[in-house]
């Protein structure tokens, strides 16, 4: 059965806007996401537009800081430390990739760990670790609604993460450990992939490879979450896993598109009005 990414995408963006019109209505401030674009990336200002549109969906305040792609380090660093100092800001989001002359590292820690509603900075990492209450990377964060909503208790299960990137691979594999999971995360260098996957009672896939994962690495009745964004032989969008041929195996599956991917938005507009919350309560010294 698919788990409908779209949809669930849909009900959560709802709810926010109604979450938010009731601030309105209540005469409070609205929330604020900055989002930092470098240079003319394609692919990252189709997603920065997304972005944009989602928050005025949901009634949310959000500007575009576009910056032209030679812009030096330092400058870039200035400009986030003024939106670090801006009252009005709750979210900071710098979209990746940045040039290479940019140390990306440099410009993510630079970031107000309150505002981090990509959850990249090292102290909501370690509050990831930890099991604290941090900003929590949005696809991973997504992918926990997504098993939420088919009401799938992870306890005592075995998740087997293909993929170890610091946005999806890890931090997927620990919030699935604090819901008591037992977790494998495996690679490229991991060996015998396929009988490893065969044990998944979830199987998460996140390696970028367009339809890797067929029958072969699947458990029957085995949920499958499938991250990859890729293009098949014939430039059609398609997932990691081959959905075609393990659709039939897997009780739930996320198709690509419409699966994990949607919900990215939505956890990064909830972070934002996290964010929002969080900075209110400091405020007012609660
Ligand atoms: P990444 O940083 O490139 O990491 C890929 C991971 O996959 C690495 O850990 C790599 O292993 C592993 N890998 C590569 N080939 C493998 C193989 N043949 N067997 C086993 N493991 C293999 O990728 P990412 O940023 O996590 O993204 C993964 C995919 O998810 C991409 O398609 C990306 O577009 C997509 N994505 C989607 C969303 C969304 O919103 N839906 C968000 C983020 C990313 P090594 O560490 O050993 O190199």
């Amino acid at each position: 059965m698919n788990i409908d990414g779209k949809l669930i995408s849909a009900k959560r963006k709802d709810a926010l806007k109604q979450e938010i019109e009731k601030l309105k209505n209540e005469g409070k401030r609205i929330p604020k996401l900055s989002v930092v674009l470098v240079g003319n990336n394609q692919a990252s200002q189709t997603y920065v537009r997304n972005k944009d549109k989602a928050c005025a969906y949901v009634g949310m305040l959000s500007d575009v800081i576009r910056l032209d792609e030679q812009i030096s380090e330092e400058e870039l660093m200035q400009v986030v430390q003024q939106l670090n100092q801006d009252e009005q800001v709750d979210g900071i989001l710098v979209q990746l990739p940045l040039p290479s002359h940019i140390h990306e590292e440099k410009i993510l820690n630079l970031i107000d760990p309150q505002k981090d509603v990509d959850g990249f900075h090292p102290i909501n990492v370690a509050k990831l670790v930890l099991g604290q209450n941090g900003l929590v990377p949005c696809t991973p964060q997504g992918m926990m609604v997504l098993l939420d909503e088919i009401n799938y208790d992870l306890t005592g299960k075995e998740v087997v993460v293909v993929g170890r990137s610091n946005i999806v691979g890890k931090p997927v594999a620990l919030l699935c450990l604090h819901k008591h999971a037992t977790v494998t995360i495996a690679h490229s260098r991991t060996m015998n992939l396929a009988s490893l996957c065969q044990r998944a009672d979830v199987l998460i896939a996140a390696i970028g490879k367009p339809k890797f994962f067929n029958r072969d690495y699947i458990k029957k009745g085995a949920v499958v979450l499938d991250v990859g964004i890729n293009r098949d032989e014939n430039n059609k969008l398609c997932g990691d896993v081959d959905y075609e041929d393990v659709k039939d195996i897997a009780a739930y599956i996320t198709p690509v598109p419409g699966g994990v991917g949607p919900m990215t938005i939505a956890m990064l507009l909830e972070n934002t009005l996290k964010a929002y919350y969080q900075r209110e309560e400091k405020k007012n010294g609660i």
